[in-house]
């Protein structure tokens, strides 16, 4: 089979928690004085968010308004066999990639932000803010905003705001207030500005300025598009598709493969199906795939820190590079974030999932091969599942092994004129 489409009456009707079914319990967040409590997370989330966050329940319902706006936004999105890229590469292997790009913003990011939007218009929340790197978690969340009709402020990591001003006019159609961060509008971003002109800017700044507007209104709230144990809980409709289409497939994967920022299409994609493998049912390889220029998990510490630069956030257990790093300005802005979603740094750190780095230079050209036999052009951040598993298949032209190897297609690199420009015309660099 070369498609496997799921009709709309498919769409998953619950999330997956894996809070459930992790092999120890998840630490908990902490208060900078080594408290087990949240701080000043009740002021800053939507409450039916904080409240999944820190949720034990396997299943948590899909409202029927955010269902219907999954359908409505292309939900199931298809799952296809990389046919002419297998020919190319002349592999025993077969790769199949899920389809995340088909969303109207390109990206996986619309199934949190619509749900995100929907809780809080719920609680008569007015505005939400965010930060964004590449572009994609603010597009999704002014469109979800616009659908939920509540306003949306965007603080966009500067250098991506540079490097894509395009992105900035789509948020802007879906009604979304962007701002280069660091911006003039926050005290945080006020003194970046006079201390450093220029300051390329880094998500970890964008949250603290997202999170200061937030603090300082009750009618606003901030909202997360990575990271955070709920964010992951939201994409875990993009697994539960992947399983129901396996199966349509009869084939079970060998090998999953994903990008990692904060976590969210990787956890999305991954924990439905981890659960078996937790529970000694299933060999599957879980790989997570990182810029070389942000190795998180790979050579990070697993620790507590805090989720912003300005240490406004409770303190989390994941692996960090330390909250004050700033990543050199590549073009995967969505893998360019210091932390990692707690769930997945707990089974990374136990053994259930690997995690690899990719050099840019490597990942463009694993995303221009893809582009040439599949037709679509994967997000940069995208290349990094794609370089991953084409190394994986070329191992299996080796050992003769027939692997089904899936991708979790997170984006479409429509929105990415300059990284490929800079691909194409030779001057692309690697920064270390
Ligand atoms: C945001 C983004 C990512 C990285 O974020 P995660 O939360 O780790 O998924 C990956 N791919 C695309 C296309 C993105 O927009």
């Amino acid at each position: 089979m070369y498609r496997i489409d799921l009709p709309t009456y498919d769409v998953p009707k619950k999330w997956y928690n894996i809070n459930a079914d992790l092999p120890i319990d998840l630490p908990k967040p902490k208060s900078s004085e080594g408290k087990d409590q949240v701080g000043d997370l009740p002021n800053m989330l939507i409450n039916e968010c904080l409240k999944q966050e820190l949720s034990n329940k396997r299943y948590i319902k899909i409202p029927k308004e955010v269902r219907e706006l999954y359908q409505r936004m292309g939900r199931g999105t298809p799952l296809c066999r990389a046919k002419g890229l297998e020919e190319k590469l002349n592999t025993p292997a077969k790769i199949y990639y899920k389809r995340e790009d088909t969303s109207p913003t390109g990206s996986h990011k619309l199934n949190s932000a619509i749900a995100q939007a929907y809780f809080a218009k719920k609680e008569g929340v007015e505005k939400l803010t965010t930060e964004t790197g590449a572009g994609q978690w603010g597009t999704a969340l002014s469109l979800a905003s616009s659908l939920m009709d509540i306003d949306c402020t965007v603080y966009m990591v500067r250098v991506s705001f540079e490097q894509k001003p395009f992105r900035k006019s789509i948020m802007q159609v879906y009604d979304g207030n962007v701002y280069p961060s660091p911006s003039m509008n926050t005290e945080v971003g006020r003194k970046i500005n006079k201390e450093t002109p220029n300051h390329p800017g880094s998500l970890g700044i964008a949250i603290s300025e997202a999170v200061e507007e937030a603090l300082a209104d009750e009618k606003t709230k901030y909202s997360l598009g990575s990271v955070l144990n709920h964010v992951i809980l939201h994409q875990t409709v993009i697994g539960q598709e992947i399983k129901t289409q396996l199966e349509i497939a009869e084939e079970e994967a060998d090998t999953v493969i994903a990008c990692v920022g904060g976590g969210s299409n990787f956890g999305g994609a991954v924990f439905p199906l981890i659960k078996d493998k937790i529970n000694g049912n299933s060999n599957t390889e879980f790989i997570a795939v990182e810029p070389a220029a942000c190795p998180t998990l790979t050579q990070g510490e697993y620790k507590y820190d805090f989720g912003d630069n300005m240490a406004f956030t409770p303190l989390l257990k994941m692996f960090t590079l330390g909250h004050d790093f700033v990543a050199p300005s590549d073009h995967a802005g969505g893998l360019r974030y210091h932390g990692m979603n707690p769930q997945v740094s707990l089974l990374a750190n136990e053994g259930y999932i690997t995690s690899k780095t990719a050099l840019q230079t490597d990942v463009f050209a694993a995303g221009q091969l893809f582009a040439k036999t599949e037709g679509v052009i994967p997000a940069p951040e995208t290349n990094h599942a794609i370089k991953v598993a084409i190394d994986e298949a070329k191992k299996c032209k080796e050992t003769g092994e027939e692997k089904t190897i899936v991708i979790n297609f997170s984006g479409h690199g429509l929105m990415d004129y300059k990284g490929y420009a800079s691909f194409m015309d030779g001057t692309m660099e690697n920064s270390i």
